[in-house]
């Protein structure tokens, strides 16, 4: 079966390693930070005006993959709703001695609210781990797209990217 995002709409491991937007492994370990996880060459741009800190690069032609600049990302977050294909993330690896922060678009209902325990998914929707909601935002600006932060098992932080719906309603 072929992989990847135009076959199944899901970026495969060989595309994600090879984007601009994903930052490095040093990055990573140095604090909180945004991975734009968007390998197709779409006419778009929204995340690099969104940056405040001019951390994202489209430029001309606007069909350019986004290009993260980790030294410049703070990890504030803002860009993760501003995507339309909902393909920002963020990561903070050393949440805890133990666990990571991942923060993701979320669109459905219900929203889950701080405190919750959710099953948390991965790029396909499939279970990975349970989670703690450690916040929700849904800003009137972001049109209802709310940004929801899950504290989940380190080792799990790079795959979790969403709360399952099969089994959270
Ligand atoms: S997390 Fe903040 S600083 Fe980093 S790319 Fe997104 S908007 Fe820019
Ligand atoms: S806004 Fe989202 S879909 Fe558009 S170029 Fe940026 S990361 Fe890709």
């Amino acid at each position: 079966m072929k992989s990847g995002v135009r076959y199944t709409g899901i970026p495969s491991e060989e595309e994600l390693r090879a984007s601009p937007g994903v930052p490095s492994p040093e990055r990573l370990e140095q604090g909180p930070v945004a991975f734009i996880e968007c390998v197709q060459e779409i006419p778009c741009n929204p995340c690099e005006e969104a940056c405040p800190f001019g951390a994202i690069t489209v430029g001309e032609p606007i069909t350019n993959l986004p290009v993260l600049h980790g030294d410049k990302c703070t990890g504030c977050g803002v860009c993760i709703a501003q995507c339309p294909g909902l393909a920002i993330f963020k990561v903070h690896l050393r949440y805890t001695e133990t666990t990571s922060l991942v923060e993701f678009p979320y669109e459905y209902c219900p929203l889950p609210r701080k405190g919750d325990r959710v099953p948390c998914g991965d790029r396909k929707g499939d279970y990975v781990a349970d989670g703690l909601v450690v916040s929700v935002k849904n800003a009137r600006g972001n049109d209802g797209t709310a940004v929801v932060a899950v504290e989940v098992p380190r080792a799990c932080c790079l795959e979790v990217r969403t709360i399952c719906r099969k089994e959270y309603r």
